[in-house]
């Protein structure tokens, strides 16, 4: 009834939770997310910064020019602070988001950090105007203060 369906959430150490991955830690990545796009399994990946998210969809891409990873059903997960340019960047890679809801619990703290912009994450309605696919979940529950 159960098989293995893929990798997440933190694959390497140096791609996680790292606003500036070295050229080693992006080629571990990419050697990992590449062999798994040849086994055809689903990746998810755990990234939190849209400032630095455009060097994980980089190497999704690099990827894909081998090995389509539309039906694969790829994603990004958490991600609150999507731009329209990343939506855009992964409805042109067939890939989904795993909208998290940090922000129901965690609100408070985002908008202490990021002010008025956190009146709009998650972006929920523009990801779903761009086509990209969305699923949601309660990753981990947010620590309540
Ligand atoms: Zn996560």
């Amino acid at each position: 009834m159960l098989r293995f369906k893929g990798l997440g959430e933190r694959i390497t150490g140096g791609m996680y939770n790292n606003n500036a991955p070295d050229a080693a830690a992006k080629g571990k990545f990419l050697e990992i997310v590449r062999w798994a796009a040849k086994q055809g399994l689903t990746v998810t990946i755990h990234w939190q910064e849209d400032k630095s998210v455009h060097l994980l969809l980089d190497l999704y891409e690099e990827v894909n020019k081998e090995t389509p990873i539309a039906p694969l059903r790829w994603s990004i997960a958490h991600l609150d602070n999507a731009s329209s340019e990343t939506l855009l960047r992964m409805k042109a890679l067939g890939i989904g988001w795993t909208m998290q809801d940090a922000m129901y619990l965690g609100g408070d703290r985002m908008a202490a950090q990021a002010g008025e912009a956190a009146r709009s994450m998650p972006p929920l309605v523009t990801a779903l105007r761009t086509g990209v696919h969305v699923g949601a979940g309660t990753d981990v529950a947010p620590e309540l203060r």
